[in-house]
């Protein structure tokens, strides 16, 4: 029962985060007007507006002008209802922990298609979620003190801004967005100190081996900047869930080294 409710609410709030990606960065309004074929503006009736079911029935196409509809759709929809289960079924027995790691979550993945398409991470999000994960981390800290989520996050967006200038300054181009920095804070915030330490190795592996398939595959050179946000977002999740394991790998490692 619980798992229908967890899958329902989820396709439904990823519905929802699907009008965020597309109208937060072009700065439309979130609530009006209804949802509209991107191709030929024709408004959705309400069963072509189904998470994933519609997708499937229209096999991916618009009901009136048969342009493609992007695969993000169904995908964002499945993620979240995915990530509602997996937060229900890791965190239950702690509802306003799993509530906040939901959101937590959810935040990243808007912020993951987002920064995809348009290589940024808007304030509405990054500063939005930060506030909400510093005020939770100071007033229930799951940490040994109330300021040690709080020193995490400003500590870790220091060191980004430290190396966002570093760049300009030395080699004259952004090697990260400013968005980045801001994320740290509500990363930061919300994982602590060595959650985050997990979130950033992993974000950086990943980001290495992306890159290098890109590279040795694609024929792009090294100038041509990947997003760094979405990595971050897989770090984090992967932290969130095992990051106490990772931790644990990582120590034995360097304990043998
Ligand atoms: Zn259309």
């Amino acid at each position: 029962m619980e798992i229908i409710v967890l899958i329902v609410v989820g396709l439904s709030v990823g519905s929802f985060l699907n009008v965020v990606i597309y109208r937060l960065p072009r700065n439309e309004n979130l609530a009006f007007p209804r949802s509209h074929c991107p191709a030929c503006n024709a408004q959705l009736r309400w069963f072509h507006n189904l998470p994933v079911i519609s997708f499937l029935a229209l096999r991916g196409r618009c009901a009136h002008c048969r342009a493609p509809i992007s695969w993000r759709y169904p995908l964002v929809e499945i993620a979240t209802a995915g990530i509602l289960w997996m937060c229900w079924s890791h965190f239950g027995s702690r509802p306003l922990y799993a509530l906040l790691s939901a959101i937590f979550l959810l935040i990243l993945l808007v912020l993951s298609f987002i920064d995809l398409e348009y290589m940024i991470l808007p304030d509405e999000l990054t500063l939005g979620g930060a506030a909400v994960f510093l005020a939770y981390s100071f007033f229930h800290p799951g940490f040994s003190s109330p300021w040690t989520g709080v020193a995490t996050a400003f500590g870790a967006a220091a060191v980004f801004a430290g190396l966002f200038f570093f760049y300009i300054k030395v080699r004259g181009m952004e090697g990260l967005g400013f968005g980045d920095v801001k994320l740290m804070l509500m990363l930061g915030a919300f994982l602590g100190l060595e959650g985050l330490v997990v979130a950033l190795l992993l974000a950086s592996l990943f980001g290495l081996l992306v890159g290098g398939f890109m590279i040795l595959f694609r024929g792009k050179n090294l100038k041509l900047a990947l997003p760094f946000g979405p990595f971050l977002a897989l770090g984090a999740f992967f932290s969130l869930f095992w990051g106490v394991r990772i931790l644990g790998i990582i120590q034995s490692w360097v304990a043998l080294g």
